[in-house]
């Protein structure tokens, strides 16, 4: 591949977890992959850092507006790089003619509106942030179809499924089986879990990544929010999406077809893996990381989940059936009480209490349109923050 055949990456998210692994893939790849555009929350420094060791980069956005008028001030970055500030700059990024590929990991819902208008100029979108399917799926896949744009799933569940489905007619799927490593305390007594702390939440076993992802693998609310991903990313209805307990996360999904036969996808736990998938699609190349090495003891372990232990995944199975508003707001719910959980204001066991009540108090119904999904959003927000101080510590 030329030079100029290069895929040229706009990457939003850029100084977190999958930010970072997706700059080592474009680091391997100098010859097929070309980082154009970076944005973060705020964190300027590492932003210009980047920017000096991709000299592609033409455009930085900080969303935050101090750190946007400090990034500014600063003078870190070269002299041909363009800075823009808040959802605008995102936006911007989202759409800069010359990207080829927008890959979208910011923590959260607010790369929603940049992911829409990447869709909409017609760009890949490569998606990592899985709040946003959550959220608003039934709108993003929407704008997919509008534009004919590929939408090219990074979490490496739906990256596995995406994989083992190719080719393969959806009348031919009768499930897909997403795996859970169970997180921090898979193997607890369920009478410890009231005295978990923060420390303990944020030790994961098999996977390195940020705050908010790493509380939601010890509640399973990630696998929740996974299942929810699932059956809007692969059009499927809620009974045919399913987890399963895999504590060593070397399979990462298992697609079942009507004959029985499963289909499944292997690798090591590393991120590079379903990152590089999706921005070389559909061309393969040597990765980042070393393969499995099948001469090694290697042995795969499947059990069901305990959905006493987990309520986040009942909770998740609920809002399924129940579709339309009910997934944001078990969406927004879980982020106000993870962030409480995270800043010591309610204890680790509160976090579906909190989600039970919002879901509790919102009557669902089917938003007709993407001022309604975020409304309901704002509403979620607003109740499980108004249920916070019954849960305090
Ligand atoms: P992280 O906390 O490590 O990083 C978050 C990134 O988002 C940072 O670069 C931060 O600056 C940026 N950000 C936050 N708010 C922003 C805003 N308003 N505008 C611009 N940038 C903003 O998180 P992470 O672990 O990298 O996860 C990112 C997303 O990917 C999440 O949605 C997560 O669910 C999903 N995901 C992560 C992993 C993983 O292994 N880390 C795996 C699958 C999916
Ligand atoms: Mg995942």
């Amino acid at each position: 591949m030329s030079a100029s055949s290069r895929k040229r990456i706009v990457l939003l998210g850029a100084t977190g977890s999958i930010g970072e692994n997706t700059l080592r893939v474009i680091a391997t790849h100098p010859d097929k992959l070309e980082l154009v555009g970076i944005a973060a929350h705020s964190n300027h420094a590492r932003l210009a850092e980047i920017a000096r060791a991709h000299p592609g980069v033409r455009h930085v956005a900080v969303f935050d507006h101090a750190a946007f008028a400090a990034a500014k001030s600063a003078h870190a970055f070269p002299a041909d790089v363009a800075l823009h500030g808040g959802l605008a700059g995102l936006n911007f990024l989202a759409q800069l003619p010359e990207a080829d590929t927008v890959l979208v990991a910011v923590v959260g819902t607010a790369g929603l509106e940049p992911a829409l208008a990447a869709l909409a100029a017609g760009k890949n979108l490569a998606l990592a942030s899985k709040e946003i399917l959550v959220l608003a799926g039934k709108f993003v896949m929407a704008a997919a179809r509008a534009s004919g744009a590929k939408l090219l799933p990074v979490d490496s569940e739906h990256n596995a499924v995406f994989q083992c489905i190719q080719g393969h007619p959806s009348a031919d799927v009768s499930r897909i089986v997403l795996t859970a490593s169970g997180g921090a305390f898979r193997d607890w007594p369920v009478e410890k879990l009231a005295h978990v702390t923060v420390a303990d939440a944020l030790k994961h076993p098999n996977w390195s990544m940020g705050p908010k992802i790493t509380v939601d693998s010890a509640t399973l609310a990630n696998k929740g929010l996974e299942l929810i991903e699932a059956q809007c990313l692969f059009g499927l209805r809620a009974d045919q999406c399913h987890a399963v307990l895999h504590p060593q996360s070397i399979v990462h999904a298992l697609v079942e077809f009507t004959d029985g036969a499963m289909l499944a996808q292997l690798c090591p736990p590393s991120m590079t893996f379903p990152i590089q998938h999706a921005l070389l699609h559909p061309a393969r190349a040597p990765g980042v990381d070393a393969p499995l090495d099948l001469t090694k003891l290697l042995s795969l372990e499947f059990r069901p989940v305990d959905e006493a232990r987990f309520p986040m995944l009942r909770l998740a199975r609920e809002v399924m059936h129940a579709g339309g508003s009910a997934p944001a707001a078990y969406n927004a719910a879980n982020e106000i009480a993870v962030a409480a959980f995270l800043a010591g204001h309610i204890p680790f066991l509160a976090i579906p209490q909190v989600v039970d009540k919002t879901l509790q108090t919102l009557t669902s119904f089917e938003p007709a349109d993407l001022a309604a999904v975020l409304a309901v959003d704002a509403e979620a927000r607003r109740v499980a923050t108004s249920s916070l101080p019954t849960f305090r510590v």
